[in-house]
């Protein structure tokens, strides 16, 4: 009997397992869909969004019904034109183990010579969020100095390495000193412990002549700390604010009037907006990993049972790269 994690209740500030349940489901395969076989579940900070419920780019998740997420497997029972048993694929049907999925909403993978589950890191959501983020949102160019929060995570280690593969200065930050040597591995030059003391003072001393690009992905003091360093003209990518998925208050930004004198462009996006895009990500993107220059980094947890506590660690930082749950 295939399984898959329900939304219970609404979190109130940080989730719980209580949260969760694991339920038995037993989809039927129609027409025109195939029935895949998950290796490989992510999670993700923004499903967290997901289960307030509120409006947003996406709906909220139903209570007591399946959760969705990224998800690659192979296809184990076809009913769908174009797809066969043995087929790579990738879905949004994840936090479950055996999925039914229409062929519109399947993707087949490139063959690209790399691991199945690298399409949910550095060449899927967080690695284009990374690409489209730094690249377009941001307008970063070569000799630009970046800043980029959260850099031992998925999208920040991958932020860190494509800026440096196309001739930037990097300054990442992370908590603690292993999170940062991390950091430092993938070739940022400069690293901050923004749990090791003030941000603002931090950040000035690895950035003397000031940033050109934020990559947010975590907001509160981090943005405030890049507004307050930020060069006329930087451009910032908002990609995420995780300091705030939990909370429900707002943060209060000392720096924030900066915005005007260096006329910084503050620009949100999207990763799904640039679909159209999605060819020229994998050529370049497989083309830099083909030549060592982006490398992946997964923190793996065995089993679908364990998907909600790996989700949970991303708020505590238990992740170094992507977290990804294994099937
Ligand atoms: P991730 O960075 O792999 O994991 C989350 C990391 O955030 C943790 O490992 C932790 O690292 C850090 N963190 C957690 N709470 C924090 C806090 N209060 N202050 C500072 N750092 C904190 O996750 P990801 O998947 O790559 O996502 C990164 C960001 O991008 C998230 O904000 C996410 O919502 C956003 N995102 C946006 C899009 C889009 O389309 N706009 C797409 C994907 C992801 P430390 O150990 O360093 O604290």
């Amino acid at each position: 009997m295939a399984r898959a994690w329900h939304l219970m209740s609404r979190p109130q500030g940080m989730p719980t397992a209580e949260n969760f349940a694991l339920k038995d489901i037993a989809p039927e395969l129609g027409d025109g869909m195939v029935r895949v076989k998950n290796s490989f579940v992510s999670v993700d900070p923004y499903m967290r969004g997901r289960m307030n419920d509120v409006k947003s780019y996406v709906p909220p998740f139903a209570i007591d019904a399946p959760m969705e997420g990224g998800a690659v497997g192979e296809v184990i029972e076809s009913r769908a034109a174009g797809f066969a048993v043995g087929d790579k694929v990738m879905h949004m049907l994840g936090w479950r183990d055996e999925a039914v999925v229409p062929a519109a909403a399947l993707n087949k993978l490139p063959e690209l010579g790399v691991p199945i589950e690298d399409f949910l890191g550095n060449l899927g959501l967080t690695g284009g969020t990374a690409y489209f983020g730094l690249f377009d949102a941001a307008s970063a160019k070569p000799g630009d100095v970046v800043f980029v929060s959260a850099a031992g995570g998925a999208v920040g280690s991958a932020v860190v390495q494509i800026a440096k593969a196309r001739g930037m200065t990097v300054i990442g930050s992370a908590g603690g000193p292993e999170k940062c040597e991390f950091v430092k591995s993938l070739g940022a030059d400069k690293v901050i412990d923004y749990k090791a003391g003030s941000l603002v003072k931090q950040l000035g001393e690895a950035a003397p002549n000031g940033i050109d690009v934020y990559f947010d992905n975590v907001g509160g003091d981090h943005l405030d700390a890049a507004f307050a360093h930020a060069n006329k003209d930087a451009r910032f990518a908002i990609c995420g604010m995780i300091a705030n998925y939990n909370k429900g208050e707002p943060t209060c930004f000392r720096f924030i009037m900066r915005i005007i004198a260096m006329r910084i462009r503050v620009q949100g996006f999207i990763y799904t907006d640039y679909a159209a895009q999605f060819p020229k990500f994998y050529e370049e993107m497989g083309g830099w990993i083909a030549a060592g220059k982006v490398k992946s980094r997964d923190t793996i947890v065995d089993g679908l049972e364990q998907q909600p506590e790996a989700f949970m660690g991303l708020f505590t930082g238990k992740n170094t790269g992507k977290m990804l749950v294994r099937l």
